[in-house]
């Protein structure tokens, strides 16, 4: 019993953070890709109200509800991948929602450590409001910032004409 819940606590972890790198691919070459139709809007106006980027959102959520529905039966580890994708909806809602964001009028900021460092990040990120030349597409995880301030100015050096 004990070695059933430590396979599936296994898979939520792993799930949470394969999650990290679909969500980090997806928007480097999806979002600032061909999606950028909708994603622009999250550069522009950034938690100012609904934006059509909220799209992403809604079809991930769409995604997680199917695989809970498909879930049981020979496919009962299924859910436990599901409740992995669930725990990082949750987090990135709360870190890039409201923390980031401060939608819903959150006003409580990181000042140091892990949480400050990707507040800053995701900060760098949204340096630029063009699709290409941003830094930093990951929302769990961010790289050292001196290093992203180099790298974003690199990418500026480099587009400029
Ligand atoms: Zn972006
Ligand atoms: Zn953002």
């Amino acid at each position: 019993m004990i070695w059933l819940w430590a396979a599936r606590l296994l898979v939520v972890w792993v799930t949470i953070l394969a999650m990290e790198g679909v969500a980090a691919l997806g928007h480097r070459f999806v979002m600032h890709g061909a999606g950028w139709v909708w994603h622009r809007s999250h550069h522009v106006s950034a938690g100012r109200g609904l934006e059509a980027n909220d799209i992403f959102s809604l079809g991930f959520a769409i995604l997680t509800i199917g695989l809970f529905v498909l879930a049981g039966g020979p496919r009962a580890w299924l859910y436990w991948v599901a409740v992995g994708v669930t725990i990082y909806g949750v987090l990135y809602a709360w870190l890039h929602e409201f923390l980031v964001h401060r939608r819903l009028g959150w006003r409580p900021t990181a000042r140091r450590g892990y949480l400050a460092r990707l507040v800053v990040a995701h900060h760098l990120h949204h340096a630029t409001r063009t699709r290409q030349g941003a830094v930093s597409f990951g929302f769990l995880y961010a790289p050292p910032l001196p290093a992203l301030r180099s790298r974003l100015r690199a990418k500026a050096g480099s587009l400029a004409p």
